[in-house]
C-alpha cells in the first residue's frame, strides 16, 4: 500500500514507507519474547520498541499535516468519501497497513483547516457507489472486485483508473450536495437515483 489518496484531477499522494520501521519493531518484539522477565536488557528492548512506534506516529502526523495543508490551501471545495475503514480493517492482511494510514486523522485535519480558511468541506456517504459508475457518462457497471484497478466503460469506452474515476464521482456528488438539489444536470439525477437504489 503506497497510495494514500487519489485526487479528482488524477494526482496521487503517496504514503510514507513504514516497512523499515515495521521490520525493526517485529525483530525487537521477537527478541523481547526471549528475554527474561524484569531483566534490564528486556527493559532496554521495550524502550527501543516504544521509540520506533513513536517514530512511525511522528512520520505519519507530519505527512498528514503537510498533505491536508496543501489540499485545503489549493482548493475551494474539499470532498472526502467516508470509507468503511473498520470494515476494511477486518481483513487481517490489510489491517496493519490501513491502521497506519490515518485516514480518520486526515479527515479531522482537513475539516479543521477548511473551517479556518473558509472552504467548503463535505464528506459523502460510503454508500454512494462512487466506484460503480462511469464519471464520464454516468453508466453504471456495478460492483468491482478490489483487485480490479482499471476499468473501461462499456457505454462510452473511456478507460479509467479505478481510484481516479471514483474521485471524480466523489467530487460531483459532493459539489452537488452543496448547491441545489433540484439542479437539472444529468448527473445529480443519476446520483440521486443510484443512491435511492442502494438504500
Ligand atoms: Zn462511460
Amino acid at each position: 500500500m503506497t497510495t494514500f489518496a487519489v485526487m479528482s484531477d488524477g494526482t496521487k499522494a503517496e504514503s510514507p514507507n513504514y516497512s523499515n520501521l515495521d521490520r525493526r519493531i517485529r525483530k525487537l518484539q521477537k527478541k523481547l519474547a526471549r528475554q527474561a522477565r524484569d531483566s534490564k536488557r528486556r527493559n532496554i528492548t521495550r524502550i527501543r520498541i516504544a521509540k520506533l512506534h513513536n517514530q512511525i506516529t511522528d512520520t505519519r502526523k507530519d505527512f498528514l499535516h503537510k498533505l491536508s495543508t496543501k489540499i485545503v490551501s489549493e482548493n475551494q471545495a474539499i470532498v472526502l468519501e467516508d470509507l468503511n475503514v473498520s470494515g476494511m480493517v477486518k481483513n487481517r492482511k490489510l489491517s496493519r497497513a490501513i491502521s497506519q494510514q490515518g485516514w480518520r486523522e486526515f479527515r479531522t485535519l482537513c475539516e479543521g483547516k477548511s473551517e479556518k480558511l473558509n472552504r467548503d468541506f463535505h464528506v459523502i456517504s460510503r454508500w454512494e457507489p462512487t466506484s460503480q459508475v462511469c464519471s464520464e457518462c454516468g453508466y453504471k457497471w456495478g460492483k468491482l472486485d478490489l483487485k480490479i484497478r482499471s476499468v473501461q466503460c462499456l457505454n462510452c469506452g473511456t478507460e479509467h483508473d479505478r481510484d481516479e474515476n471514483a474521485a471524480k464521482n466523489i467530487n460531483r456528488v459532493g459539489i452537488g450536495h452543496c448547491h441545489d438539489y433540484k439542479c437539472t444536470s444529468r448527473w445529480s439525477k443519476t446520483t440521486s437515483v443510484v443512491f435511492v437504489n442502494e438504500a
